[in-house]
């Protein structure tokens, strides 16, 4: 199989997954997209209203930012895998719980193994605190980490959510600095 007959593979069990609840009240998965060969995977938190609409990741408001922070850097979207610590919308957009987060994680596993990204951008502190617990991302933001994960090192770049961004002018500051650091790579 190639790497995208694979991450199709798990695109479509995460379509049809039911290990957790959170499948219940959605329209559609998100499993991720992008090139099977991003150098960049950038990894959010959950899809929103227009992601479950859609089935896609960051396409509302926080995707809009996504794209001119890409743009910004001269990456283009369809070179980066984006994807998402949970696949189906929380309702109200709450948090993803611990068990939810556990349940899905595989699939993320699964998509960064077939990638094997250089770096991998957290957007936000689930993604964060998935490769490093503990850490808070007003400290470690704009940082390029170095971690050890399922056995392979690994490159991790913590940035804020675009969506903390749009909230708040200093945040929206940061991540632009921050984005730039991709460029280091
Ligand atoms: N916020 C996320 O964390 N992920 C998305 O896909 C969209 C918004």
């Amino acid at each position: 199989m190639t790497k995208e007959q694979q991450l199709e593979e798990i695109a479509h069990q995460v379509r049809v997954c039911t290990r957790c609840p959170l499948y219940k009240n959605t329209i559609h998965a998100v499993p991720g997209e992008g090139s099977s060969e991003a150098k960049v995977m950038f990894i959010g938190e959950g899809p929103g209203y227009w992601e479950d609409q859609q089935g896609r990741p960051f396409v509302g408001q926080a995707g809009k930012l996504l794209d001119e922070l890409l743009q910004s850097i001269k990456l283009p979207r369809k070179e980066v895998f984006i994807g998402n610590v949970v696949k189906h919308r929380p309702p109200e957009n709450r948090d993803p719980l611990p068990q939810e987060i556990e349940a899905c994680a595989p699939f993320l596993d699964q998509q960064i193994k077939i990638i094997n990204p250089k770096i991998i951008v957290t957007l936000g502190r689930f993604s964060l605190n998935k490769f490093l617990p503990g850490e808070f991302i007003s400290k470690v933001h704009g940082q390029a980490r170095f971690v050890n994960f399922a056995g392979q090192k690994r490159v991790v770049i913590p940035m804020y959510h675009p969506a903390a961004a749009l909230r708040r002018s200093i945040i929206m500051e940061e991540i632009k600095k921050d984005f730039r650091e991709i460029e280091n790579f």
